[in-house]
């Protein structure tokens, strides 16, 4: 099946893009790496007016890290980038685990981590592992920026908080310090090409005294939106890392999980499979603070 017809822009600047949303109003869909919208464009899903492709915007490509501070990764950098920078790898663990886990190779040279953003699947691969490590996202346009944690992006079932005019522009992972521990991980039906049935990332910070003194523990595949199990998070505060713990965090975030049957795996299911993958990602978690 052929694409109806649209009007298509390619702007060589932000200033140009933030002109050309304000000009469009709704009727624009900003284009990353098409590997979501022109796949919902084709199945007749969506059919925008006008396309503003930002596959020319140098200012919305690039990653770079200020020491203490954090890394930044503009919205428009691909995935295939973010997997392959030495960068991401040592600073940000879980997101390097979640975005070698996206597509094929093929697919992450196309798609761009804004676009796995603001598509907002709640299954989408980067999306627990950015809200485990604490990351905020700056979005812009009509001439000003505003940022707020990736968490409260996701307002409800593919809806996000993107007003007219506005643009996601940079996601921000603040500098994770060396009494942390993170981990993604995704359970598949396959081992690739595949969406996920549940998808989990944890973060913790331990105390002076080998306590943890705050977590967080993000999910994906298991409610309309990804979300944190703040339950499961209080299980593990004030409390030694161990795997009884573990456990019991695994069967808190189980509960409050409110999955849906469908081919890939049944609510009883998921939910069982949370269980089992926030204890395993929590373990994982502690081997990365372990050898760090
Ligand atoms: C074969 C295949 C396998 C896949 N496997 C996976 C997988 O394993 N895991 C996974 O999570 N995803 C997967 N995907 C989905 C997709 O590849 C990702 O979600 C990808 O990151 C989307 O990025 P994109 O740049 O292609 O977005 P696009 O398709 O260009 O855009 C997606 C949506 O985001 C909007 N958008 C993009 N950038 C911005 C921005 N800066 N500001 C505002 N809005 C914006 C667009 O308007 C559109 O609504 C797969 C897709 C295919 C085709």
């Amino acid at each position: 099946m052929g694409l109806p017809a649209f009007e298509y822009y390619c702007p060589d600047t932000s200033a140009e893009l933030e002109r050309l949303l304000s000009e469009c109003g709704g009727q624009a869909k900003i284009l990353a790496g098409g590997t979501d919208l022109l796949v919902q464009i084709k199945g007749g899903f969506q059919s925008p007016a006008v396309l503003i492709d930002i596959g020319n915007l140098e200012s919305l490509q690039g990653i770079s890290h200020k020491e203490g501070k954090g890394t930044e990764i503009l919205a428009g950098t691909k995935i295939a980038a973010i997997e392959e920078s030495p960068l991401i790898r040592e600073k940000v663990l879980a997101l390097y685990q979640a975005v070698r886990l996206l597509g094929s190779p093929q697919v992450r040279a196309m798609a761009t981590l804004g676009g796995n953003i603001c598509n907002a699947s709640p299954s989408a691969e980067t999306l627990p592992a950015l809200i485990a490590l604490g990351s905020e996202l700056t979005v812009a346009g009509n001439g000003s920026e505003r940022n707020l944690p990736v968490e409260s992006f996701f307002l409800d079932y593919r809806k996000v908080d993107l007003g007219p005019g506005e643009y996601l522009k940079s996601v921000f992972v603040p500098e994770q310090s060396n009494v942390s521990g993170s981990a993604y991980l995704c359970r598949m039906l396959r081992g690739a090409m595949e969406i996920d049935i549940v998808n989990v990332g944890v973060w913790f910070l331990m105390d002076t005294e080998g306590r943890c003194q705050k977590a967080r523990i993000a999910l994906g595949s298991v409610a309309p939106k990804p979300f944190r199990a703040y339950e499961a998070e209080a299980v593990l505060t004030g409390k030694p890392l161990s795997e009884d713990n573990f456990q019991q965090a695994g069967k808190v975030a189980s509960s409050e999980s409110s999955p849906i049957d469908d081919i890939r795996g049944s609510a009883e299911y998921r939910r069982d499979i949370v269980r089992v993958m926030v204890a395993r990602a929590l373990s994982m978690a502690s081997k990365s603070l372990q050898n760090s």
